[in-house]
């Protein structure tokens, strides 16, 4: 069973060992990372994690910078970590979605390898999925390469947390209808929308979407995943742990756990759906 985490965060060793120096550069970061205990991993940390728990492939994301020097620069380290462990890191580029050459910087990215773009995030980098239109040349050039884009998700409801932000299902829809053609991912479950995904209009504008389970232990019962299952079909849920947010080792067992129909449906999810959605035949040859 080829094992695929679709949402894992990595960062240059330099912002590892002295994040300090960018708690002031970056809103959103110095939100999340001021307090020492959130944990930052570097390229070879997430290899080691993925070895002791026995993960084929990691899909990398970088941070959502808002400053696009600094998303060319986690750029610059994801390309490397791939080139280095090609068969076992897949990257996810990140621009700043509003700013100026942001469609040269995202085609370049997959010139280097991207197999898609993420994690994007409205409230850090001061964009709204109300305004659509705002994010055109990226989504084009996503749409023009069959690339996805996976986007940062916000539960309307319940506690609150560092990064949590506004990016709930309503704003999310307003964003799928604006461009149907476009492949996208909704991290975190999509902040609850597969559950209005029971609306029949709400089905219509979602056929091109998927969820990862990315941070599923801090926000639900583990029962989301083959509840979500029931709600959009197994074949759009896409297993993630957002590492280092949590452990990878864990929350596979317990993905692997649930009570799925059967064997190919947890492979599908495990793995299978990741590697169709993001293109990723090609590590495994
Ligand atoms: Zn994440």
């Amino acid at each position: 069973m080829r094992v695929v985490d679709a949402h894992v965060h990595i960062f240059p060793d330099e912002i590892v060992a002295h994040r300090e120096r960018f708690l002031e550069r970056d809103f959103w970061f110095g939100q999340l990372y001021s307090p020492p205990r959130a944990r930052l991993a570097t390229a070879e940390d997430l290899i080691a994690s993925m070895d002791e728990a026995g993960i084929d492939l990691s899909i990398a994301c970088g941070f959502p910078w808002r400053d696009i020097g600094l998303c060319q620069y986690h750029n610059d380290y994801m390309a490397a970590a791939a080139r280095t462990y090609p068969d076992r890191i897949a990257w996810l580029a990140i621009g700043s979605p509003a700013c100026d050459g942001i469609a040269r910087m995202i085609e370049d990215a997959f010139g280097r390898g991207a197999s898609g773009v993420g994690e994007l995030n409205a409230d850090a980098q001061d964009f709204d999925l109300r305004e659509p239109e705002r994010l055109q040349p990226l989504v084009e050039v996503c749409i023009a390469h069959d690339r996805p884009v996976m986007i940062h998700a916000s539960e309307p409801v319940g506690h609150d947390y560092p990064g949590k932000g506004a990016a709930t299902p309503d704003r999310f829809l307003r964003f799928l209808s604006a461009y149907p053609d476009l492949r996208v991912v909704a991290a975190h479950w999509g902040g609850g929308l597969p559950f209005y995904e029971l609306m029949p209009e709400v089905r219509l504008t979602t056929v091109n979407l998927s969820y990862d389970s990315a941070a599923s232990t801090y926000l639900y019962d583990h029962s989301v995943f083959e509840t979500t299952a029931q709600l959009v079909g197994a074949d759009r849920i896409l297993f993630a742990s957002d590492y280092p947010v949590l452990r990878q080792g864990p929350i596979l067992q317990k993905c692997r756990q649930r009570p799925w129909a059967d064997d190919a449906v947890r492979a599908a999810v495990l793995g299978e759906n990741a590697i169709r959605v993001y293109r990723l035949e090609e590590k495994f040859t």
